[in-house]
């Protein structure tokens, strides 16, 4: 026997001891073993190039009992097929004589020794294992010989698609009609893909019609593990999976996806999940469409990086922004927060926060939530404030109001002893007879002119308000009594200078003024506010558009 490094001619060798074994005691002419393929395991009894020929013929007759083939003057005496212990065929072990004739008890009896022994060389336990693996895990194995157009199937690939291991036959052409006439395109561009050598594996999901009519989906995987010479493909083997719960369960997964999207689309601002990883650095990796209307930006802007957001955050806005995510982030309580955004071209917009945090195990934390527009509501409340804390005749401060800006003046001055501020109550002088004589529209319109010289006699860091009717209260910062004085005397002046007139008639208006400082020592501003009323009684007791100090 020849040796060579051609693991086919090796292999070949190993069997030929066999059916020499096998051969002399049954006394026949020629014996051939054959795998699947038509391939040529070994040969006793006659040339290679006589065995080839005889070994393809038995590939292709082996379905036909008994066998029919004639080469030259050998007539077949015995083929038998030998089946895995899965059931699948691994070959056939064939005899051959010169003259036709029978097999008596006693050959039978060493040809299935023989046989067993054919099988047990063959059929290796560890590809077995791997098949049974295969098999067991609703797996079909698939074994394509590209030239001749055969392909065979393990028994559990035909188990997929309901059929017994001799229902279905072993043409390329069959396996074809079984895909869905949608996919076949499809399947066949893959196929030549991985055939021209565009792809350096094949893997395609499709349907295949199961035997009783209807689809299921697989997904076939294979590769070519033998090319000729100028590179054409030989023998590709490949597994086939049922992908149909699978497909099932993913379309289950795309449709609730879809509806999630759909859903979180349609509420107004911005549904998100944000993830801060352990380094510092923000993801997002999911953001509904509204955070084109919320940050100006798309989700695939800012998924991976949000640091460019934080850049749209008003200045004013932005530590307090950081801050609260920190305080959530390392609390695990719920993240609200109300915040500004400078958007380009859309000016300043007033957001409003919403998430729950939880702590991954890699350290990041990522929160559910949403962000939604409060622009409007922030521009109601602001209007509800000032309509809450001004007087609507004359747009200062209400008596309320003042009390509160009083209160802050007060321990303004109590925080420093050089501090101290003076306190100015001033009273029109018999308004009630300006009403009498022009009527309450008239009264009306010398409380807004009185009001309108007071604004412009107070600096920045002063404020004024309505005590109630005709009755004004002005506190004026780091004010003493002197300067006070001096304040009072301009305002009354002013008042004098800046008449109120009615056609031509002058409506004579002047102002009692009572003043009192406001003391570190105060213990309340009632108390500061009384002394500058007691001021302000004297003054009206010793003949009106008076100044009185405390
Ligand atoms: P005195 O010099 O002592 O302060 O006399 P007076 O008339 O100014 O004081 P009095 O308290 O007798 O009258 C105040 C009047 O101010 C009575 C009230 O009708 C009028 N008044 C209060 N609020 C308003 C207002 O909002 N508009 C108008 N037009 N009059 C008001
Ligand atoms: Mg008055
Ligand atoms: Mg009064």
């Amino acid at each position: 026997m020849q040796t060579s490094s051609d693991p086919d001619v090796q292999e070949c060798g190993r069997y030929d001891s066999l059916l020499r074994l096998v051969r002399h005691p049954l006394g026949a002419a020629a014996a051939l073993l054959v795998d699947l393929h038509g391939r040529l395991l070994g040969f006793d009894g006659l040339p290679r190039e006589t065995a080839q020929s005889l070994a393809t013929l038995i590939s292709l007759h082996a379905a036909e009992a008994p066998l029919r083939c004639n080469a030259g003057n050998l007539h077949p005496l015995a083929s038998v097929a030998l089946q895995a212990i899965d059931g699948s065929c691994l070959g056939w072990l064939s005899l051959f004589d010169y003259q036709p004739r029978t097999l008596d008890a006693a050959g039978q009896s060493t040809l299935q020794d023989a046989v067993r022994v054919a099988r047990a060389l063959l059929d290796r336990p560890e590809e077995r294992r791997l098949a049974l693996a295969i098999t067991g895990s609703g797996t079909g194995v698939w074994d394509r010989h590209v030239p001749s157009g055969r392909i065979h199937y393990s028994p559990g690939w035909k188990a997929l698609l309901g059929y017994a291991d001799n229902e279905i036959g072993n043409r390329i052409e069959d396996a074809y009609t079984r895909v869905h006439p949608d996919d076949l395109d499809y399947v066949r561009k893959t196929i030549s893909d991985h055939f021209e050598g565009r792809t350096t594996a094949y893997e395609v999901e499709h349907r295949l019609r199961h035997k009783g009519g209807h689809y299921i989906w697989v997904c076939s995987r294979g590769r070519v593990i033998e090319r000729d010479d100028a590179g054409c493909p030989l023998r590709m083997i490949g597994t086939t999976t049922d992908i149909t719960a699978l497909r099932g369960v993913s379309e289950q997964l795309r449709q609730n996806v879809e509806l999630l999207t759909d859903l979180t689309n349609e509420i107004p601002g911005m549904v998100f999940q944000f993830r801060r990883l352990p380094d510092g650095t923000g993801t997002f990796p999911y953001v509904s469409v509204g955070v084109l209307d919320i940050y100006g930006v798309t989700a695939e802007e800012i998924r991976n990086d949000s640091a460019a957001l934080l850049q749209l955050i008003h200045p004013d806005d932005k530590a307090a922004f950081v801050a609260s995510l920190e305080a959530s982030a390392s609390t695990l309580r719920p993240w609200r927060h109300e915040f500004r955004m400078q958007l380009p071209g859309r000016g300043v917009l007033w957001r409003q926060g919403n998430a729950q945090p939880k702590r991954l195990s890699d350290g990041s934390v990522i929160w559910h939530g949403f962000i939604t527009d409060i622009t409007e509501r922030k521009r109601i409340e602001a209007e509800l404030q000032v309509l809450a804390t001004t007087d609507f005749l004359t747009q200062l401060p209400n008596r309320r109001h003042f009390m509160q800006l009083i209160e802050a003046e007060l321990a303004r001055v109590q925080r420093s002893v050089e501090r101290s501020a003076a306190i100015l109550m001033c009273d029109l002088d018999h308004f009630k007879a300006i009403n009498d004589r022009w009527g309450h529209a008239v009264g009306d319109e010398a409380l807004r002119h009185f009001t309108g010289i007071l604004g412009h006699a107070i600096r920045r860091i002063d404020f004024a308000g309505r005590m109630g009717g005709e009755e004004f209260a002005v506190v004026l910062s780091d004010a003493d009594v002197a300067s006070a004085v001096s304040f009072a005397r301009r305002l009354q002046q002013k008042l004098a200078e800046l008449p109120l007139l009615q056609g031509c008639e002058r409506i004579p208006l002047s102002i009692s003024i009572g003043i009192a400082t406001l003391d570190a020592t105060d213990s309340s501003v009632e108390a500061a506010l009384s002394r500058s009323d007691s001021a302000l009684y004297r003054a009206k007791q010793n003949g009106r558009n008076r100044i009185e100090c405390y």
